[in-house]
């Protein structure tokens, strides 16, 4: 359920315009602090400059009672410097469970919780760039597969990449899996493919689900777990590889919990022997060429990428991109 729509406009010359669509408007905002470069950490502007910036908090409704008072509080701040627009909001909730993200396709709306931005930068009070951005979760992934029963294939077959864009409006696995079993028409346009979908612990308490969907140019099926999961593609001798692996990854995951140094070791490990059948996989001509861990806990995503085969462990890269709290 949609439960907020909040809207600010902002005029970088003087007073701004009335929001045209919102649930929740500010009157107008000018930047309030303008600094020679803001400093900004993980994302967002740092404490100083929040701390100078003044608080905009007089929020109105818009529905259902237009010019009541907001319902829940919610404080912006914005910092400019000359090159960008820094707008920091903090919305409060007292039911952060029922807060609403939908991933859509780009430039969709959305039943979702939404942050409006409107910049009349032209001070005419009609027109006004405006951004928008909403909460979300469910991460989906395609790996390209080779047809596992050659036939016929479109002349023209449908990018796979496409699965992805397809997948981004739904809101959890189960309508990933009923978007994927419905979409057999489009299957039919592309190769085969595996999707490896995870979705974000939603209580505390539960697991973070993951699924596979495989599509091997003809059959298409689902696996899920709601713990740890081994999803494993293979292009020569698929079902040894996979029975190779599965036999390590139960004997690793029987042993310890598994976290990100045990999911690197994993990874980078030669059981049962180095070769083509190992995790880390050698064989004449081909190999493991990069290894990636993303580690989503509720603050914060971390991506690290190693380049070349995991088992020599050199160059690791780190991306941390900061989450909605
Ligand atoms: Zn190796």
């Amino acid at each position: 359920m949609q439960r907020l729509r909040l809207a600010l406009s902002l005029s970088l010359l003087a007073l701004g315009v009335a929001p045209t669509y919102a649930q929740t408007s500010a009157p107008s905002a000018t930047p309030t602090v303008k600094v020679a470069r803001a400093r900004v950490v993980s994302g967002t502007v740092s404490a100083e400059d929040w701390a100078n910036a003044e608080p905009l908090t007089a929020f109105v409704q818009r529905e259902p009672s237009e010019g009541a008072p907001a319902t829940f509080a919610t404080e912006v701040r914005v910092v400019a410097d000359p090159s960008t627009l820094h707008v920091v909001v903090r919305a409060t909730d007292p039911e952060p469970d029922k807060i609403v993200g939908y991933l859509t396709r780009r430039d969709v709306d959305s039943q979702s919780d939404w942050i409006h931005v409107f910049i009349d930068s032209y001070h005419d009070r009609r027109t006004a760039y405006q951004f928008a951005v909403n909460a979300a979760g469910v991460t989906v992934c395609v790996l390209n597969a080779a047809e596992g029963n050659p036939r016929r294939l479109p002349a023209q077959p449908r990018s796979r990449g496409l699965i992805v864009r397809d997948l981004a409006c739904v809101g959890g696995l189960d309508e990933a899996r009923q978007w994927l079993e419905e979409a057999r028409e489009v299957l039919d346009w592309t190769r085969a493919f595996h999707l490896v979908a995870a979705e974000p612990v939603r209580h505390e308490g539960s697991h973070a689900r993951v699924a596979r969907f495989r599509w091997d140019g003809q059959e298409a099926d689902w696996e899920a777990s709601d713990g740890p999961a081994l999803f494993v593609s293979s292009l020569l001798q698929p079902a040894q590889v996979e029975e190779a692996r599965r036999g390590r990854w139960r004997a690793r995951t029987q042993t310890a919990p598994l976290d990100a140094t045990a999911l690197a070791a994993f990874l980078a490990s030669h059981e049962p022997a180095r070769g083509p059948l190992s995790v880390c996989m050698h064989r004449d001509g081909a190999g493991t060429v990069s290894r990636t861990l993303v580690e989503v806990t509720p603050g914060a995503a971390v991506m690290r990428y190693l380049p070349g085969p995991p088992c020599e462990g050199k160059g690791e890269v780190e991306a941390r991109l900061r989450l909605r709290t």
